[in-house]
């Protein structure tokens, strides 16, 4: 079994902070850098240095925002799903004021004026950019809309996949066609390495990775369904050994008679990292994919990209022990750590807390009670609306619940929270407010995409 190095979900750990400092570097220094250094004071004027200078950086930008959900596994261990997707968002809108600020700069400096939006008479650079820029504007105004619009996630994945395409295909064409800046050695070279970059990420992302996923494809062998809309579905591989994970991380998971199928959606592993041949996936149904989990036939062929995230117990050898906290579908990645804790005969002190809205909705109750005999764990049940039979805890996971089942002092205990966006945040808080450092607090949230 292969033990990859330990990451963290939080910004907060060294990894993290280079990928930061290396995706600013690229994004800001780097094209201002260079065109400092190959043009010349006497080339520019100080306007069209500005309008120069935004553009380049509004592209590299744009760039870096079409990088970061590559699929990039490094990426995805040190920052988690969640962050990269909200760097991302952060880094399109930034792109999107630097391509205003550049087009408002040309606009002063440019002595056409508007007419350069004047596509039949324009050149080929301003059409291009025009088209980069209209294409930007969509995207964006689509992006921003999209939870009142409340699209099927499918289509606007792909309209959003093939605007951001757009933008950026006819960004680079832009330069390319203006000839002045890829006439400098050291700007054509960092353009040109930046293109490559992408077409290389993107041949990866949506050739390689489908080809990977067909040459390790998984058979279904079971489904099974689970208390409160849920189901469980265990694949084996076929003709391999299983694609070895760590436990608490997720794949892409599709379904059909081609790994290229465009559906495909993100799940946890629920089952040991011991036997990577066999993994199983714990899903709740809430929307039109999920919904049809249950009708699926043992057989069918099934194709996983991944594993994916750093939300995992590997890497913390010098942990005393770790405390889970879930709500809802949000024990599936601590159910695969407690399998694979029990699987290693692991005997450090460990905690589960654990809460759903009844009793009927928690889910992988008999799973857990079968780790909870191997292991030495401390299981404890939070109900929000208890009917009259329940005697365990009841509301929600609040400071003072934490207070009388952990630990009084935290030493070298790691944390890990998965479930819905308030709650992690809440019991983050609660956490942080104990004096637990933020680097042992490790959090997954499944509706961040
Ligand atoms: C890292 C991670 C791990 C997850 N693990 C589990 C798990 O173990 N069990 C479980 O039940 N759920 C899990 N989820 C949530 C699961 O991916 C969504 O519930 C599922 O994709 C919903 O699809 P749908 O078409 O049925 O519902 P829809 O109504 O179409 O989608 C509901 C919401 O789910 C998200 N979503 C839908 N499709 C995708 C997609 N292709 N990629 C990313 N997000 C999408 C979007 O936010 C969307 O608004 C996980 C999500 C993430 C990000």
């Amino acid at each position: 079994m292969i033990h990859r190095r330990a990451v963290t979900t939080h910004v907060h750990g060294t990894a993290a902070r280079i990928g930061w400092f290396l995706l600013y570097l690229e994004a800001l220094l780097v094209p201002l850098a260079l065109t400092w250094l190959s043009l010349g004071p006497q080339e520019l004027n100080l306007g069209e240095a500005v309008a120069m200078s935004l553009g380049l950086v509004a592209f590299s930008a744009l760039v870096v925002a079409v990088i970061l959900p590559a699929r990039v596994s490094p990426l995805i261990a040190a920052f988690g799903i969640e962050t990269i997707l909200r760097i991302h968002r952060s880094i399109a809108k930034a792109a999107v004021v630097l391509v205003w600020l550049h087009l408002v700069a040309v606009l002063m400096e440019d002595p056409r004026g508007f007419a350069i939006f004047d596509l039949a008479h324009t050149t080929w650079a301003a059409r291009a950019a025009t088209c980069s820029t209209v294409a930007l504007f969509l995207m964006v105004g689509l992006a921003i809309t999209r939870s009142r619009r409340q699209p099927r996630y499918e289509g606007w994945r792909l309209v959003h996949n093939a605007l951001a395409w757009i933008v950026l295909l006819t960004a680079w064409l832009h330069v390319w066609w203006l000839r002045h800046l890829i006439s400098k050695p050291l700007l054509a070279a960092w353009f040109f390495g930046t293109g490559l970059l992408v077409a290389a990420l993107t041949v990866r992302r949506w050739l390689w990775l489908p080809l990977r996923a067909r040459r390790r494809s998984y058979l279904l062998e079971e489904v099974r369904r689970e208390p409160g809309d849920g189901v469980t579905l265990t694949i084996r591989a076929d003709r391999h050994h299983g694609v070895p994970f760590n436990a608490g991380q997720f794949a892409w998971l599709k379904f059909g008679s081609t790994a290229f199928v465009f559906e495909e959606h993100p799940f946890s592993i629920t089952s040991t990292a011991v036997r990577p041949h066999l993994k199983q996936f714990t899903i709740k149904a809430l929307g039109d994919f999920t919904e049809l989990l249950s009708a699926l036939r043992p057989g069918r062929r099934v194709f996983l990209d991944g594993p994916y995230g750093g939300f995992t117990i590997e890497g913390h050898n010098g942990a005393s022990g770790f405390i889970m906290i879930a709500a809802g579908v949000g024990i599936t990645p601590m159910l695969s750590m407690l399998r694979t804790l029990a699987d290693r005969r692991d005997c450090r002190r460990h905690w589960l807390i654990v809460a759903a809205r009844t009793v009927e909705e928690l889910m992988l109750r008999p799973e857990i009670e079968e780790v909870r005999n191997r292991l030495n764990l401390k299981v404890v049940e939070v109900i929000s609306k208890p009917g009259p039979d329940w005697i365990g805890e009841t509301g929600r996971i609040s400071g003072d619940l934490l207070a009388r089942y952990l630990p009084r002092n935290p030493g070298r205990l790691n944390y890990f929270l998965c479930g819905p966006a308030p709650m992690v945040h809440a019991v983050s808080h609660d956490l942080a407010a104990r004096g637990i450092p933020l680097r042992r607090i490790h959090t997954e949230r499944f509706g961040a995409v």
